[in-house]
């Protein structure tokens, strides 16, 4: 045998050797941390980090394995990655600001093809979030979302409602969003049934921007999937409620935060419409209708009022959580049951196989929401992006 090719022999197995210690390490181990799998809650967890994934979890893991990084996660909870599912997106900056807030999914709810285009190519990159798109929603012309100066197609028959319903589908959006404002001229519901109907036959879903307690039980009679805001001008009758009693897999994305706020203008404008209800009662129809089954997902509609792209997802869950709903149920909607009722990919629930994307958090929000505030860390596909590394 020639001599480089024994020391080639012999390097090989020296590689392979120090490969298979390397196999055998974790990127990221975090120890004795509680963690909201998205289902359920698993107290003192160990979870080990591998290329990206969880490879590891559960109580205890053989800690003499090495770690590249161990973070005593005592006293700490981890979640998997947060879905905005009422934005307003126009930057790449703004899927920035959301996913090192941990919120690694946002849904766009009135755009363009154009800012769909652009911010669809940041899809899976790291210290991004992936942006879902309804592309410009549904009105008439005049009507609500065409008076932020870009240019939107409009419907003026039960034929354009339709077509519109198919371009929206060929520009390939994720879901359809139909914007119901009787402030201003708005679509009748013999063209919002076509809509409807339209996407539903090509299995895409519709939901619809509401602020009137009518318009949303009669949608809701339309068979339409989810609202995108909660109504303020009045609380639904008893008959009204057994309308959303009866539908299956109803959702709703209340935006409280961006009610709140609007409540507050009112106040501060003094040219309160003539019926509206006052923050407790808003906060009470999400309690009636969570009530009655209808899943209840968290949404804020930045930059509306000021409202960021990030951290004011925490101030929503923090407002569902004093509307009655139970912490975990309002953390699950905020994750893996916003992927489930829009149909995205992501998140899914932590478990081995998964990607590691999680955020960190001192304290422990399943029993006071006001912890999410302290967030200590946000991983990505094994990445750390929070706080933001410096190089
Ligand atoms: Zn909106």
């Amino acid at each position: 045998m020639k001599p480089y090719l024994l020391l080639f022999l012999l390097l090989s197995v020296a590689m392979s050797s120090i490969h298979g210690q390397t196999d055998d390490q974790w990127d990221l181990l975090i120890t004795d941390v509680q963690v909201f799998t998205g289902n359920e809650v698993l107290k003192a967890t160990d979870i080990g980090v591998k290329d990206g994934m969880i490879t590891h979890l559960g109580p205890q893991l053989a800690r003499q394995r090495r770690a590249s990084q161990v973070i005593n996660g005592e006293g700490y909870t981890l979640l998997p990655g947060l879905v905005n599912t009422h934005v307003h997106t126009w930057f790449p900056f703004h899927l920035q600001q959301a996913a090192q807030a941990g919120i690694f999914a946002v849904c766009d709810m009135h755009g363009s093809a154009f800012t769909a285009q652009l911010l669809g190519q940041f899809k899976d990159t790291i210290g991004y979030a992936h942006y879902y798109a309804a592309g410009s929603g549904a009105t008439v012309p005049g009507g609500h979302g065409t008076q932020f100066g870009m240019p939107v197609p409009t419907i003026d028959s039960v034929t354009s409602a339709r077509q519109f319903t198919l371009d929206r589908i060929a520009e390939g959006v994720d879901y359809i969003k139909i914007l119901r404002e009787p402030m201003r001229p708005t679509l009748s519901f013999e063209q919002i049934d076509t809509i409807i109907q339209t996407a539903h036959e090509r299995g895409v879903k519709v939901v619809s921007h509401v602020s009137r307690c009518a318009d949303g039980v009669e949608l809701a009679r339309l068979g339409i999937d989810g609202l995108v805001h909660v109504w303020f001008d009045r609380a639904m009758t008893d008959e009204e409620l057994r309308v959303f009693e009866q539908r299956e897999d109803f959702f709703i994305v209340p935006t409280t935060l961006t009610n709140m706020k609007l409540l507050a203008y009112f106040e501060q404008q003094a040219e309160k419409p003539a019926e509206t209800l006052d923050s407790l009662g808003i906060l009470n129809e999400i309690r009636r209708l969570h009530g009655v089954g209808v899943q209840v997902l968290a949404g804020t509609d930045p930059p509306n009022f000021g409202i960021n792209h990030g951290s004011d997802l925490y101030e929503e869950l923090i407002l569902l959580a004093a509307a009655g709903i139970p912490n975990q149920e309002c953390l699950a909607g905020a994750t893996v049951k916003s992927a489930h009722y829009f149909g995205l990919a992501g998140p899914l629930p932590l478990q081995v196989g998964a990607a590691a994307s999680f955020l960190l958090i001192k304290g422990d929000p399943l029993k006071s929401m006001e912890d999410l505030r302290q967030l200590e860390g946000v991983w990505q596909k094994g990445r750390r992006i929070f706080p933001v590394q410096k190089r």
